[in-house]
């Protein structure tokens, strides 16, 4: 443990506390007051930080920063208490809530934000001291897995997308989400490489590239489909990787056949030309890359987009080429880690399956419980939230870092049964709109106050050290959950030194799964600026590029093409709705905005949401720049001010979703799940706009 005080003069090497770049920078206490800068050495974000990052020491000593944990009282006011009573409130409401309506009536959200460590402690927690079905998190991947045997962001380091000839970015616009990746892509074209972006929005990040295929929202399937029609048309599809490396083409080609320049068009909106030349830029390159954001992910169709876009990878013999694959652009910082380890529903440290008998006996072995007393899957994070006070449903939940209130589907609805929960408990380092329903709040360190592994998008394990301590009396994530589990009578199996010690269990618990984390170790990041995974041994330094054997983690050893057709979202434009309602993020903002909105210069920066309308819309509607609009769903409505834009399609309204109450997007969003990621189709809705008339 090191000796820092609040009052150090030493810069220490640590990471953002936002996205899943995780940039290094160094933090130096000068007279009390934390600032950082970029970790030069730091190879991913070589020293550059956005505004997020450069801000980020504001919350440390942020003058809302809880101290001290909160208890409502019989007034219905949350008041200051002390630990022990805290904590004691929160062991009984969930004991009692199990004794009274059995062990799933309990539930855990934990979230995208935790280190490797805490998500695999909830996790355990849950599984172990809760014994209930009921843990998840808002995160999901699943396309992956079912194609190429695992689910890790991209499968080989950020940097090879340099030398990469041509890049296909469907849905994620990293230019103003995170921009240090800027510094790949730029480089990228200086080495004559082209870039592809395929995105409803002239985003930054498309007005930077070669070609922009500006698709109607929610014809990503229908679009990739296209692409690969072309592409074996024209021989341009590698047909020894497919014969050698993978099964199930020909029903994909078969299906692809259907997807003819004239109908894409019609379906998606792309001119044909710009389908043929994407298609030709792709597959007449020598390294290509296909890489998916949360654009195509978070629709009621996510996982079917992202196999279409998979198999368009897999055609063209991509995954394991030299500075070629496909990737996933993952976006929270720990989104990756978070569902390796074990706080997704259906998943078990080492990205196991909780319904393989070999991995439930295995963890049961680790952590010295019988395997039936371990539970099965439960409900995924939107449904276990709607099942609140259901029959049958979530009586207690405890949220660990999240702020569902606002980030949430159909958020108004969910704020109503957060609210007629029996128990709430929430730990986070603010009073979030979730915690302000709470009944009992717990602070909590914050991320440069203690140590931690964190997995990036690249699936580099990188380490968080403490920079310096918490403020007096201020517990971890980790001290508070073995305390709880402790008093709902777990007297073994959460008693840890640090997290260090955590992450020792963590990696006897991955050991043999697919992320596989075993030969990881503290010592180890700090050597190598970070270890990428699987890393099976003390001896071996991890495996930064996947697939380089030609061997695929499938049970055939080989890659499977899926078979998709184009359907259309849950929610299309009708004559009441006429237009789409599409969100997403700011430069300055992060998911919900607890911490962002918080900070004085993001805050200036971006201080409401705006609803960015095309100019020819606004004409049509009478709008001008000063106006607000009234936005309207078969959810909930509310009212923004416009920002009027042509980088917006003429059909399409986007609003950022990092605001609460009544400014907050998901009030719209529709809840529509993705059959098998569980998702919510946060990117496409129906909407109608009016004009808001001042009295
Ligand atoms: Fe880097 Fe993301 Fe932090 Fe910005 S928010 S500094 S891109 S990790």
């Amino acid at each position: 443990m090191n000796q820092l005080t609040r009052e150090s003069q030493r810069a220490i090497a640590t990471h953002c506390p936002y996205c899943a770049l995780q940039c290094g920078m160094s933090l130096t206490v000068t007279n009390g007051k934390a600032s950082v800068a970029g970790n030069d050495e730091f190879p991913v974000n070589n020293g550059a930080l956005c505004i997020k990052g450069w801000t980020a020491a504001a919350l440390l000593d942020h003058p809302e920063r809880l101290l001290q944990p909160l208890l409502r009282n019989a007034r219905g006011v949350l008041v200051q208490a002390g630990w022990d009573e805290a904590l004691e409130a929160v062991a009984r409401a969930l004991s009692s809530t199990q004794t009274r309506y059995g062990r799933d009536a309990v539930g855990v959200l934990g979230s995208g934000s935790l280190t490797n460590e805490k998500a695999y402690l909830l996790g355990k927690f849950a599984r172990v001291a809760l014994r209930t079905a009921n843990i998840d998190y808002n995160g999901a991947a699943a396309a992956g897995l079912r194609a190429l045997g695992i689910d890790r962001g991209l499968p080989f380091p950020l940097a090879d997308t340099t030398h990469a000839e041509v890049i296909l970015l469907d849905g994620s616009y990293v230019a103003e989400t995170m921009p240090p990746v800027m510094q790949y892509f730029d480089a990228q074209r200086r080495n004559g490489g082209k870039l592809i972006v395929i995105d409803p929005r002239a985003t930054l990040t498309a007005q930077a590239a070669t070609l922009h295929l500006r698709l109607i929202p929610g014809t990503d399937a229908a679009l990739a489909n296209g692409l690969l029609h072309l592409l074996v048309r024209d021989g341009l599809i590698d047909e020894e990787f497919i014969r050698e490396r993978t099964e199930g083409y020909a029903e994909v080609r078969d299906t692809a056949a259907s997807y003819w320049p004239e109908r894409v068009e019609r379906l998606t909106g792309v001119p044909q030309a710009q389908l043929q030349q994407a298609a030709h830029l792709l597959g007449e390159a020598h390294s290509a890359m296909v890489l998916t954001g949360r654009g195509p992910e978070q629709q009621s169709q996510g996982v079917n987009n992202v196999l279409a876009f998979i198999n368009i990878a897999l055609a063209l013999g991509l995954p394991g080429k030299r500075h070629s694959g496909y990737g996933c652009v993952t976006g929270q910082g720990n989104g990756q880690g978070g569902r390796e380890h074990g706080q997704k529903v259906d998943q078990l440290p080492g990205y196991r399956r909780i319904d393989d008998p070999a991995a439930r006996q295995h963890l049961a072995a680790v952590w010295g419980i019988a395997e039936k007393d371990l539970p099965r899957a439960g409900l995924s994070a939107y449904e276990l939230l709607d099942s609140i006070s259901q029959p049958g449903g979530i009586r207690a939940l405890l949220v660990v870092g999240s702020n569902v209130a606002v980030s949430s589907p159909r958020a108004m609805h969910i704020k109503q049964r957060l609210r007629s929960l029996d128990f709430l408990g929430v730990v986070d380092s603010f009073l979030s709109e979730t915690a302000q329903l709470a009944d009992v709040v717990l602070p909590v360190a914050q991320w440069a106050e203690e140590d931690g592994t964190m997995t990036n998008l690249e699936g580099r394990v990188i380490l968080r050290r403490r920079a310096l301590p918490p403020p007096t009396g201020i517990l971890n994530d980790i001290e508070i959950i073995c305390r709880l589990a402790q008093l709902l009578g777990c007297k073994d199996g959460f008693t840890y030194e640090s997290a260090e010690g955590v992450f020792a269990e963590l990696r006897r618990a991955s050991a043999g799964g697919i992320a596989d984390y075993s030969g990881v170790s503290y010592e180890k990041i700090e050597a190598q600026q970070g270890v990428f995974w699987p890393c099976t041994s003390a001896e071996t330094a991890g495996t930064p590029r996947l697939f380089g054997d030609g061997v695929f983690p499938t049970p055939s050893g080989r890659a499977r093409f899926h078979a998709i057709r184009h359907k259309p979202p849950a929610e299309e434009p009708s004559p009441y709705y006429p237009l789409y309602l599409t969100t997403g993020r700011l430069t300055g903002h992060y998911n919900s905005g607890t911490q962002t909105r918080r900070v004085n210069e993001l805050a200036q920066a971006s201080a409401e949401p705006r609803a960015e309308i095309h100019p020819s819309i606004a004409r049509r509607y009478g709008i001008e720049a000063s106006d607000k609009v009234w936005l309207e769903t078969r959810r909930d409505a509310a009212s923004f001010k416009v920002a009027i834009t042509a980088s917006i399609r003429e059909d399409t309204v986007f609003v950022p979703f990092h605001w609460g109450g009544a400014q907050a997007a998901n009030r719209l969003t529709s809840a529509a799940l993705d059959p098998i990621s569980r998702m919510p189709e946060f990117k496409i809705c129906a909407v109608k706009m009016t004009k808001v008339i001042d009295e």
